[in-house]
């Protein structure tokens, strides 16, 4: 039997990424962790096929992925080249849950008063503003105490150094803790009562840790499909582990045992 190089390609990569348990190297955890299973459809670095993803009555009965978002960076095209060099740009490490995001192969060290993190990933593609997202505990050990914000170019944080292995930059507004956040078909939010915008209390029921999440942020786009992003304190007080899942709590459908 002869295989092609493409075949070839897939079943490394499939091999790699089993070993790896779908974790990329955003600490054991990226922005959107891939679940994989043996013979599952994968595309290379271990995306989950569109296919798998479930109805959107599923998801308002049966919950949905909450993945935890470890520490990471979000970079313009100039800062790519200031830190890695000139006509450098993100390369896939991993694509991510939600569509055409992806875990790049970059690292680079963020450096505060107190403290710096290596290692610290970037996720691609490139954005128009450069931004670092912490938990509470990685700010500490950095000296900072950043605002919570939404991710992705809103609001001011705070300053933080980047150092990449070309040079460095100081961003002086880049530094945040990202706000808990649900990601939505606006289909699926229809469905769960809820809109863009709208912060409610989110359940997360795995296991001794279970606990309800408020003042979650519900974030709608036709391009998103229904996943939970919490930092590493919020995952880690929760007891999350991958497959783990979220439940919004919505009277409109039926699954709320806190609301009024
Ligand atoms: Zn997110």
């Amino acid at each position: 039997m002869k295989i092609s190089y493409e075949d070839l390609v897939r079943l490394i990569t499939q091999e790699v990424v089993t070993q790896l348990g779908g974790a990329g190297g955003v600490g054991s955890n990226g922005h959107g962790s891939a679940r994989l299973t043996p013979g599952s459809p994968t595309t290379p670095f271990g995306a989950e096929a569109s296919a798998q993803q479930p109805s959107p009555e599923q998801i308002a009965q049966e919950g949905f992925p909450c993945n935890i978002s470890a520490r990471h960076g979000h970079l313009t095209p100039e800062h790519v080249e200031q830190l890695f060099g000139p006509g450098q740009r993100l390369t896939p490490f991993k694509f991510l849950y939600q569509e055409g995001q992806f875990a790049s192969e970059q690292l680079v060290q963020i450096v505060g008063p107190r403290g710096s993190i290596s290692n610290v990933r970037i996720l691609g593609p490139e954005r128009s503003k450069s931004q670092f997202e912490v938990s509470r505990t990685d700010a500490l050990s950095l000296g900072m105490m950043p605002p919570i914000l939404q991710s992705v170019n809103h609001g001011t944080g705070s300053p933080i150094t980047i150092v990449g292995p070309q040079g460095s930059i100081h961003l002086p507004d880049a530094l945040i803790r990202a706000k808990r956040h649900v990601h939505l078909h606006p289909d699926e939010a229809s469905l769960l009562g809820v809109k863009d915008g709208d912060e409610i209390p989110v359940e997360i029921p795995a296991g001794d840790q279970g606990l309800v999440f408020y003042n979650v942020l519900i974030r709608t786009d036709p391009a998103f499909k229904a996943e939970m992003h919490i930092d590493t304190d919020e995952g880690n007080a929760a007891g999350v582990q991958p497959g783990a899942k979220a439940l919004v709590l919505s009277p409109r459908a039926g699954i709320c045992r806190i609301c009024k």
